[in-house]
């Protein structure tokens, strides 16, 4: 993955052990520590103060790094109707091809937003 703010100690959210948050499973219950997560989902509009494309794609990228080090359960992301959907779409879908991301749609009926499924 290139989202690693690695180096740090986390707690496993089954047994509350500190592991480091690259452990993979955690040794005391055997959890899949870099799956669990508590449910919390991000929300966050890229697209409202005009910015250009490579704007919202550098605030796209941020925000995963949050939700990485927060341990989102996923993103909803505002990425309006233009220029900048295409671009969060075309990275969304490379992201979920190496493996960063589980999934992404659209949120619903809104076109203007997009879920993105982390854990
Ligand atoms: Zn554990």
């Amino acid at each position: 993955m290139s989202i690693k703010p690695g180096g740090n100690i986390i707690d496993c959210l089954s047994c509350g052990m500190r592991v480091p948050r690259d452990v993979g499973r955690c040794p005391k219950c055997d959890g899949q520590v870099a799956r669990q997560t508590d449910g919390y989902v991000l929300t966050e509009d890229i697209a409202h103060q005009q910015e250009r494309v490579h704007e919202a794609l550098i605030k796209l990228e941020r925000l995963l790094i949050e939700a990485e080090v927060g341990r989102a359960a996923g993103l909803r992301v505002i990425v309006g109707s233009g220029l900048i959907r295409e671009a969060v779409f075309a990275e969304l879908r490379a992201r979920q091809f190496s493996g960063d991301i589980l999934s992404y749609s659209q949120d619903g009926q809104n076109s203007g937003a997009v879920f993105v499924k982390l854990r």
